[in-house]
């Protein structure tokens, strides 16, 4: 029985609710009326439900097709501007006490290289990034309690705050590590944790089983509800995903839906984030063999259904996406990327030998982050290394209840500003520098306060002089 209030994963992500809604998407899928009707109803960017959304996914209409990728354009522009948050991954160990057949770090996997940074390799790895402008990380472990316990993971994360490298530091570590106890997480929150990610990689439960044959993660009920137990250990904020390739695409955009609207519902608060990874290819994995791979155009797609349905919810591409992909994307919803990221364990620091491979997957945009950077200017974007609310304070539903109001603005616009500007002053090439000054300037207008606005200009020139982190 479908309760999206239930504490239990197979109520609150039904099967049932699933098949019904994409049936009843399938007979709607050229009903212009209804589709049209549901258009007009997302403009508020109050969000749709999953069966509204699964409609607009379905939809087979040439015309409304395009509507849908104009009015998640609409929304994105609406809500974050031009603003994306930069971000890399830092794994810090491989070892993996699970089967999952799509990833490498599987136990099974003989001929992987298997490593685990200690304090003193995390701390260079740290240097690396700061080296680079990074101030906000996401944390990546494999599951193993005797090789990467929780106090490892804990420990892992006061060095990485620690580390104050010339101008630099990591502001905001966010945690992508194995479902665990309402205990750990609050341990975790402790630890002054962004958010808590946790990829579903499949909403459903058979395939679920099927793909994870062993190990802890077999467990599709634990799994699932590690998003209610991570609120309940007190983090506001938490990270949903889905590993596209893996089931059909419109059951788990359903499910993620559904899985959404049950934080909402049970725990006041919706998902932070949103990631929409698609399988790649890496040691021992032949993506090919996963028969539910999504082409690029309804992969764009999907990312447009989102962006319309849960406005509020940023989204996340990582490296896995070429540059080309990605340009594709950020014109429809996505509003955080990473750059110049390794998906190797110490893959900051030192280029893996020839004999050596401990990446999770190959990535499929190898830029440097300046030329990240670089690019997201000339295409007229506001790179952001924003970490601000978190550390004021501002999240869960004290953060939601800022963003809906419309007031985020004045705080994501002006962080944005300041924070490229550090980055051009400590790390940018001349040209992205000269690039990112004329950004600067043109976007200081699109502060809606005027005081704020006013004092942004100060912060930069004060910024100019040598000082940082101004945040509002
Ligand atoms: S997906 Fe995670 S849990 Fe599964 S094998 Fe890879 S690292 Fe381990
Ligand atoms: S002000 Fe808050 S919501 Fe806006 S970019 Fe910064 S951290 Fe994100």
């Amino acid at each position: 029985m479908y309760n999206p209030k239930s504490k239990n994963a197979t109520e609150f992500i039904s099967h049932e609710e699933i098949l019904y809604t994409l049936e009843y998407a399938k007979k709607n899928k050229s009903n212009k009326t209804l589709i049209n009707e549901i258009l007009d109803r997302a403009k508020d960017c109050k969000g749709l439900n999953h069966r509204e959304a699964a409609v607009l996914l379905e939809c087979d209409l040439e015309e409304e097709n395009q509507k849908i990728k104009d009015l998640a354009f609409d929304i994105k522009q609406k809500i974050y501007g031009n603003r994306i948050v930069m971000f890399a991954p830092l794994y810090l160990s491989n070892y993996c006490v699970n089967g999952c057949i799509y990833c490498p770090y599987h136990y099974t996997n003989k001929h992987i290289t298997r490593k685990k940074l200690t304090q003193e390799d995390i701390a260079r790895e740290v240097i690396a990034l700061q080296d680079m402008g990074h101030k906000r990380i996401a944390i990546e472990t494999g599951e193993d309690p005797v090789n990467c316990p929780i106090d490892y993971v804990l420990e892992s994360i006061n060095t990485i705050y620690g580390i104050k490298h010339k101008n630099g530091a990591i502001r905001r570590v966010n945690v992508n590590i194995a479902a665990t106890t309402v205990d750990n997480y609050r341990k975790l929150k402790e630890a002054g944790i962004g958010t808590y990610i946790l990829f579903q990689e499949t909403y459903h439960k058979e395939n679920y089983e099927r793909l994870h044959p062993t190990g802890p993660k077999h467990d599709y009920c634990y799994h699932t509800e590690a998003m209610d137990r991570a609120m309940e250990g007190g983090i506001d904020d938490v990270g949903l995903g889905v590993l596209f390739g893996l089931s059909p695409y419109r059951y788990d955009v359903v499910g993620l839906l559904m899985h959404a609207e049950h934080l909402e519902t049970a725990m006041g608060v919706g998902p932070h984030t949103i990631s929409v990874p698609r399988i790649r290819p890496a040691d021992d994995i032949d993506p090919t063999k996963f028969s539910n791979a999504v082409p690029d155009d309804e992969f764009e797609k999907i990312v447009a259904v989102i962006r319309i349905a849960v406005p509020y919810t940023g989204m996340i591409v990582s490296t896995r996406e070429s540059k080309k992909m990605r340009e594709r994307l950020l014109k429809l919803g996505v509003t955080q990327i990473s750059g110049a990221s390794r998906t190797s364990v110490g893959g900051y620091c030192e280029p893996e030998s020839e004999d050596e491979n401990s990446a999770q997957f190959e990535v499929n945009d190898n830029r440097t982050l300046d030329e990240v950077i670089n690019w997201l200017l000339e295409l007229g974007y506001i790179p952001s290394f924003c970490t601000a609310c978190y550390r004021v304070g501002r999240t869960g539903d004290r953060f939601m209840r800022l963003v809906k109001a419309g007031q985020i603005a004045n705080c994501c616009q002006p962080n944005a500003l300041l924070t490229l500007q550090e980055y051009l002053e400590d790390y940018a090439s001349p040209d992205t520098k000269a690039k990112g000054e004329v950004v600067i300037a043109n976007e200081l207008q699109h502060i809606p306060n005027e005081k704020v606005r006013q004092l942004t200009i100060t912060h930069l020139e004060e910024i100019k002089k040598g000082m940082r982190d101004f945040r509002f």
